[in-house]
């Protein structure tokens, strides 16, 4: 498979601009949406998003208004002349959008994690030319990421673009659901034609980790950006902490840096020689350091020891983060670094032992 189309073919895009998509998280009533939309596109918003359809993890919550809400959305289209686009689930949000002229949709986080109805989904929209954005699984998953835009892609949908929307996560620290970007990394790395939204509202969570997350999203080379705002945040029915309002979305768009990353320094390429050399000599040592591992396990099997001695391993990790946080390293990322080396050396430990 590889996505053919460079860009997603929509019209009327602001050049100085990623390409922006932004509106409420839910189409509450028409009032809001037309406020919304109308703040929104005097600072030359040109797509506005608005959920219709809402996946809520939990029953009681606004489950958004359904079809009745579509017309709000002509209405943003005809008066404003902004295209609109939603979230669809199942074939018939495909079908009842398709109608009301919504002209791009998205697919949600819980959907894409779902292959049965990812199929229906791509089964409805056979024959159909429009543009569809999957967002990212909720688990970090690539794999799965890839099959739900093969089967939107099998369907003949030939412009086809990608949210990143970030990963649930066990340990919920600063980010609403963790960014990992070496996930869309790694899928540009594999489709590069393929464009890439970034979606700072669902990864942040917050409202003041948005301007941070659409200027790293710019760095990487992300195509665009959806960012949830709403006339009245803190009165929002739904995700009322990640929304910002179209003046505070105006202020953090106008403060990007859009890097030109097509032509590489000169200096630039001489830091990346460096990495590469240090990457070499880092392998090497690691290489080096799994056969003393190795001859270890030889000396343990000879004397009949278990593999884990667990204090010479608390050992170890206390003093390499002590170690790491006087070289001005952050010691959390020294541990996991050690974690996964002492995971990898009882493996092969294992190995010999059982040998
Ligand atoms: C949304 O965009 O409002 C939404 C529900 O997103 P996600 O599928 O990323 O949770
Ligand atoms: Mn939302």
């Amino acid at each position: 498979m590889d996505f053919e189309l460079k860009k997603l073919g929509l019209n009327g895009l602001d050049e100085k601009r990623p390409l922006v998509i932004a509106g409420p998280c839910s189409a509450e009533t028409e009032e809001q949406v037309m406020d919304t939309a109308r703040q929104l596109a005097a600072k030359g918003v040109k797509i506005f998003r608005a959920g219709v359809w809402k996946p809520r993890t939990k029953p009681g919550g606004f489950e958004g208004h359904g079809e009745i809400a579509l017309p709000w959305l002509q209405r943003v289209k005809q008066e404003l002349g902004m295209l609109i686009t939603t979230e669809v689930a199942t074939p018939k949000h495909v079908e009842a959008a398709l109608s009301a002229g919504v002209d791009l949709l998205w697919v949600g986080a819980r959907t894409t994690a779902n292959p049965f109805a990812m199929q229906e989904l791509a089964d409805s929209l056979k024959g159909v030319d429009v543009p569809v954005l999957v967002k990212n699984p909720v688990n970090p998953d690539i794999e799965l990421w890839i099959g739900a835009l093969q089967r939107i892609y099998g369907a003949g949908i030939k412009r086809l673009g990608a949210i990143h929307r970030g990963f649930s996560s066990v340990d919920q620290k600063l980010y609403r659901n963790v960014p990992l970007w070496h996930i869309p990394i790694e899928l540009h790395r594999r489709y590069p034609n393929l464009p890439i939204i970034c979606d700072p509202s669902h990864i942040g969570g917050r409202r003041d980790l948005i301007a941070p997350l659409c200027q790293q999203a710019m760095d990487m080379g992300f195509e665009g950006l959806i960012v949830e705002s709403h006339c009245n945040p803190d009165c929002a029915w739904s995700d009322a902490k990640q929304q910002v309002t179209p003046d505070v979305l105006d202020f953090i768009l106008d403060r990007l840096v859009i890097r030109d990353n097509i032509e590489l320094t000169e200096s630039l390429s001489s830091l990346r020689k460096q990495i590469d050399e240090m990457d070499d000599q880092l392998l090497d040592l690691l290489t080096k350091r799994m056969r003393v591992s190795r001859e270890i396990a030889k000396y343990k099997k000879e004397h009949n020891m278990g593999v884990v001695q667990t204090q010479r391993y608390a050992e170890i990790l206390d003093k390499r983060c002590a170690q790491g946080s006087l070289c001005g390293m952050n010691p959390d990322f020294v541990r996991r670094i050690y974690e996964f080396i002492h995971e990898e050396s009882v493996r092969q430990q294992m190995e010999i032992i059982n040998k």
